[in-house]
């Protein structure tokens, strides 16, 4: 294991090993809420190029640059009126819990990165848009709005400024698409949570018609340190291209799961290391490193980078940068099927390919572990990937679902073979097969 810088990364410097959560002083003791007074002090637009300039890519998934989706809200001399910020904190991708880590222990980091950016955009409204499960989540944070509000630290005005800034909690019906956000922005105007169609796009027409930026929570929390330290700073957190850190996260058979503040760009390796690695007796194979959306990668990638370019170029995703592993006593059939099962489940009906191509991905896979598969499924699984791939539907949710599915079948192949040839799992505990039925005599 190489050297990871683990103290004094920002984005968890207040969280507590007991669970609490950090209160307004404890919060104000550590330059909290400075780097808000700090923008205050600068106009709107060079918040925007400060952030631009520091390079903050999107933490939610895509990694778009969060000071250049800001640039795309007109002026408000140009488009005077109404705007909005919104937080998206829709956290359903499976394998991922860093947001609610953050939001559970830091709720005020949060709160501050939200007044930034509307500060930014000149919206006098922002929301927090929380998924639905999150119970402590909506506690903390909603005890925190109210002490900020009360503090003057949101309200009107913000921080004896010019500025004025409503926040408001409101709590997701629960459904994965509305991590989309135009679906979110749907939800959130009361109407069924499908995407909608771009342009016109969320930054000029918006919730309720009018600019809206949506940004991710750990995006936001970066805020506050950035304005406060300064980009410099920013960018020298990074291993790599990237800058800042990233709240990195390892689920499956390890010691220890859970999340880990690391400088971005910190190796795969040393990632599952400070999970204290594999479980005794279980040996990793493959690994999805962004979530249950991103294609497999296997032991040959454990010394790469996990930042956005590397993982890309090794034929994946970073994605939320929480990653799952897989192991040599779990079925991969039965993993990539439990994931179908949930995206099918979360498809929001309205393309075809999405509403039709999952449940059918699904039967497949379900007839493969159960030993009722053929050869030819696995040519069949193929072309369905590329039917609901990048392209052929309305958003991201059907081409995510197809990268593990693809990439299984590109590394674990021989395990789909012998689910088909043995009518068994070569690797531990998948569910038996069913006595051996076949499909020609169903
Ligand atoms: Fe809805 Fe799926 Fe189409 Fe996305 S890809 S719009 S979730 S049906």
């Amino acid at each position: 294991m190489t050297n990871i810088q683990t103290i004094n990364q920002p984005l968890s410097q207040h969280i507590k090993a007991d669970g609490s959560v950090t209160t307004l002083p404890e919060y104000q003791s550590n330059y909290g809420y400075q780097g808000l007074t700090k923008a205050l002090s600068m106009s709107p637009s060079e918040v925007v190029n400060w952030v631009k300039n520091a390079n903050l890519r999107g933490r939610g998934g895509a990694g778009f640059s969060a000071g250049l989706k800001w640039s795309f809200v007109p002026p408000l001399e140009k488009l005077p009126g109404q705007r909005y910020v919104i937080c998206n904190a829709d956290e359903m991708e499976p394998g991922t819990f860093k947001d609610r880590w953050l939001m559970e222990h830091d709720p005020h980091q949060l709160i501050e990165g939200l007044a930034i950016a509307a500060y930014a955009v000149q919206a006098d409204t922002a929301f927090i848009f929380l998924r639905a499960d999150y119970d402590l989540c909506a506690e903390r944070l909603q005890h925190a709005i109210d002490e900020a509000h009360a503090a003057g630290l949101l309200g009107d005005p913000v921080n004896e400024s010019g500025f004025s800034l409503t926040m408001l909690l409101h709590t997701s019906a629960g459904r994965y698409i509305c991590g989309e956000e135009t679906a979110l922005i749907n939800s959130l105007e009361g109407k069924r949570a499908q995407p909608r169609f771009k342009p016109p796009f969320p930054q000029v027409s918006g919730l309720f018609g009018r600019p809206t930026v949506v940004n991710n929570t750990e995006t936001l929390c970066n805020l506050p340190h950035i304005l406060y330290h300064g980009i410099d700073w920013f960018a020298n957190l990074g291993l790599g291209d990237d800058n800042g850190t990233k709240i990195y996260g390892v689920s499956g058979r390890v010691k220890t799961p859970g999340c880990w503040e690391l400088p971005i760009g910190t190796k795969v390796a040393d990632i599952i290391a400070m999970a204290g690695g594999m479980q005794d007796g279980v040996k990793l194979r493959g690994f999805l490193p962004g979530g249950g959306s991103t294609d497999f990668l296997t032991e040959e990638h454990l010394n790469l980078a996990m930042d956005y370019g590397t993982i890309q170029h090794a034929g994946s995703r970073m994605g939320t940068g929480t990653m799952i592993l897989l192991d040599d006593q779990t079925c991969v059939v039965g993993m990539v099927l439990n994931l179908i099962q949930f995206f099918a489940q979360e498809s929001c009906g309205w393309c075809t390919p999405c509403r039709n191509g999952l449940p059918f991905i699904r039967q497949i896979l379900t007839d493969l572990e159960a030993g009722r598969g053929q050869h030819e499924d696995l040519e069949h699984l193929l072309k369905l990937c590329g039917y609901i791939g990048i392209g052929n539907t309305f958003c991201a949710l059907a081409p995510g679902a197809a990268e593990p599915l693809q990439s299984a079948l590109k590394y674990f192949r021989d395990d789909f073979v012998a689910h088909i040839e043995q009518a068994c799992c070569p690797h531990g505990n998948s569910p038996k097969p069913d006595n051996g039925l076949k499909k020609e005599a169903m």
